[in-house]
């Protein structure tokens, strides 16, 4: 049998692919590019693109594409083919450094929130070398980044790309500070947990609730869901085994390095995780691997729902976001040290990361905003909207005899001097694992649990490299003109343990009584949805901070403003639509001829009978009808409430008003709806129970 080792990357045109295919004097010019972000001169941009071209065509490709990832959240590509007429009439694959570098996709369609003009509608992608490029079906797909003719980012990849400049910037001063010499580059590094359902494709087909939003809008709770808590981490139905093996050939085709899967908390839900890796070539993992879900599903007869809540009643789907930051030489630099100088760089960036999350609760709510996400975030089954770090009882021990000067252990006679004496020994590994935490520190590396799992992980990963960022420059200002480093180090981590504890919850996220603490008591952001956070992107300390370290300029965070919530009104909008169009269409038609049915059987009965009452019979019949004057009623008041939206003076406004009144109107509608399903007779309803979705793979 084939091993995985023989076909793992093999349509990644990778260092290995890079090597055999490239003269060394390109190869070494190129590596040169990819490590330190030297310029690439045309000679090498030409010997690279025939190179990849040969490659791409021997493994069966005819076309290439500029991969992008415009701000929908999902990626994009338009195909062109290699071909080129030759004179004797036939023609010669053919591809150029010009073409590899940079591509003009038509663009007008994506949106920019204001950033382009139709009329200057044409963006341009830019090769980006440090993302390899791929192999999908007959087109070799080159990741690039997307921006304006003017220079504004119209991706989420020049963002990222930005902030871990930024963030390399800020952390290589504080390296040197510590005296290490050796290091070239800082980067961070993302493992992100991917959780998904699977339901069969005929049931799917059914619901146009989930085909056309994703989600279901109507569904009444079947007789069991999650409470037996059966599924997590349970047997793996052979079915979904198959999807899974071909789902990990797949993705170890394109390099993307597959690792855990289990069972998940709901029934039919599942999660993906790869090992970690650079933060930009993460998220175009990430992103290809939800598309190759889809993908190998479908052969499967299976659908996979990315959706953050497609069921109510059961988990929705969230993404983790394990994040960290390490060295080109190798160290993890939020992994604790065996030199006191080790542990105080260590603890220096673990504050730096305190202090980031406490400056900028609010951007690291606005990255995962969504309006599928609003529905798990808060709902007791995700961390709450309000961010919060776990540190374990460990490490905010250590913290806390710092702050106050005392011994860490009572045993110990000194207090801690940091650069002086030994800290004490960290459990490495952190088993103390707090699940209800949105950031929560895991021995090496801190996992943000707020994302959805449809987000591209990008804006997650963008505002934490820049608030981190943020930090560690205020850090470096300050040492680097300190009289006495150690004094300043020492006064630095105890002001920040100082300033920003009120961040640090070790407890249980999902308690009530911790939103009323971390709101009333601690003063930290509570914003429960979309439209409530969305705006807060523009306020004057996010514009400063993320302007000044270059990773927005302030006309694209107006524009993602703008986009987030646009998007965020037309997924609701649609989502009332489609209901509307069910409840009419399908819900009022199925209850009205099981009430008729009933009612021409009570007129039946009583023919043949006429002593009889047919109370059961008569009772039900006026509840039927009673229900479908309900929803008829409901229908026409969300038809209505979305009919209002129209001439709202902003998106801000138009947001506000569905979050107050749409989605309570489609709630109303989805009560009585789901009411009715379950006094409806199982043959007259119209599409698939979440029974038969929940259960219905085998
Ligand atoms: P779990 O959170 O389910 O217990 P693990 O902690 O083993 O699982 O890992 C979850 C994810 O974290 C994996 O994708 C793994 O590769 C990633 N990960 C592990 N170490 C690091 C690190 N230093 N930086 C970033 N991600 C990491
Ligand atoms: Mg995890």
């Amino acid at each position: 049998m084939e091993s995985v080792s023989d076909y793992f990357g093999c349509m990644v045109f990778d260092d290995r692919a890079m090597k055999a295919q490239l003269p060394a004097p390109v190869y070494q010019s190129l590596r040169k590019t990819i490590d330190e972000g030297a310029r690439l001169d045309a000679s090498v941009a030409n010997a690279v693109a025939a190179a990849m071209k040969d490659w791409a065509v021997a493994r069966g490709a005819t076309h290439y594409t500029h991969w992008f990832q415009p701000l929908t959240g999902i990626t994009a590509e338009k195909h062109d083919s290699f071909i080129s007429p030759a004179p004797d009439g036939g023609v010669i694959m053919d591809f150029s450094g010009k073409e590899l570098i940079r591509g003009e996709p038509d663009a007008s369609s994506f949106p920019s929130g204001g950033l382009r003009a139709t009329f200057e509608a044409r963006g341009y992608t830019a090769w980006d070398p440090t993302s390899y490029a791929f192999i999908k079906g007959k087109t070799l797909c080159i990741p690039t980044a997307f921006c304006s003719y003017s220079g504004d980012a119209l991706d989420k990849k020049t963002p990222l790309l930005r902030s871990m400049e930024a963030l390399n910037r800020q952390a290589m001063r504080i390296l040197k500070l510590f005296g290490n010499t050796d290091v070239k580059c800082v980067r961070t590094s993302v493992g992100p947990e991917q959780e998904y359902f699977l339901i069969p494709q005929e049931l799917y087909e059914k619901r146009k609730d989930l085909i056309y939003t994703g989600r279901t809008l109507f569904g009444a709770k079947p007789p069991k869901g999650q409470e037996l808590d059966d599924h997590y981490f349970g047997v793996i139905k052979p079915r979904v085994a198959a999807y899974m093996e071909d789902l990990n050939r797949e993705l170890w085709k394109l390099g993307i390095l597959a690792k855990t899967e289990h069972n998940e908390v709901a029934p039919s839900q599942h999660e993906l995780a790869p090992i970690y890796t650079t933060t930009n070539v993460a998220t175009d993992h990430n992103q290809l691997t939800m598309e190759i879900m889809q993908k190998v599903a479908a052969r499967h007869g299976l659908v996979c729902l990315l959706h953050e809540k497609p069921f109510a009643g059961v988990n929705g789907s969230g993404k983790h976001n394990n994040w960290s930051i390490s060295t080109d030489t190798g160290v993890n630099l939020l992994s604790p040290g065996e030199t006191p100088y080790e542990n105080a760089q260590f603890l220096l960036f673990l504050c730096a990361v305190i202090k980031a999350v406490d400056d900028y609760q609010d951007l690291l709510r606005i990255a995962v905003a969504t309006a599928g996400n609003d529905h798990r975030l808060g709902a007791n089954e995700a961390p709450p909207a309000v961010v919060s770090i776990f540190l374990g009882d460990e490490l905010t021990a250590i913290l806390d005899a710092i702050e106050h000067d005392t011994p860490y252990l009572a045993a110990e006679k000194t207090t801690m001097k940091l650069g002086v004496n030994v800290l004490p020994r960290f459990p490495r590994d952190n088993t103390d694992r707090n699940r209800t935490s949105p950031f929560a520190f895991t021995g090496n590396k801190f996992e943000f649990r707020m994302l959805g799992s449809s987000n591209s992980i990008a804006c997650a990963n963008i505002m934490l490299n820049a608030a981190v960022a943020e930090s560690l420059k205020i850090y470096a200002d300050r040492l680097e003109n300190a009289a006495d480093f150690e004094t300043a180090l020492h006064d630095m981590i105890k002001k920040t343990i100082q300033d920003h504890k009120r961040i640090i919850f070790n407890g249980n996220g999902y308690d009530g009584a911790w939103i009323k603490e971390a709101t009333e008591n601690r003063g930290l952001c509570n914003y429960p949805t979309t439209p409530d956070c969305i705006p807060h992107i523009l306020d004057e300390k996010n514009v400063t901070m993320l302007t000044s370290q270059k990773v927005f300029t302030q006309t694209e965070l107006k524009s993602r403003c703008e986009i987030t919530l646009d998007n965020y009104c037309k997924a609701v909008t649609i989502e009332a639509n489609t209901m509307v169009d069910m409840a009419r269409k399908q819900i009022l038609p199925a209850v009205e001829s099981y009430a008729a049915e009933v009612a021409s059987a009570v007129a039946v009965k009583k023919a043949a009978a006429p002593q009889l009452t047919c109370a059961y019979e008569s009772g039900l019949v006026t509840r039927l009808s009673a229900m479908t004057d309900q929803i008829a009623a409901y229908t026409d008041a969300l038809e209505d409430a979305v009919l209002k939206l129209k001439g709202a003076e902003s998106v801000i406004t138009e947001s506000q008003r569905i979050r107050d009144t749409v989605l309570p109107a489609m709630a109303r509608l989805r009560a009585v709806a789901d009411e009715a399903e379950t006094v409806t007779a199982e043959e007259f309803w119209p599409f698939p129970t979440y029974g038969e979705l929940l259960f219905g793979v085998r």
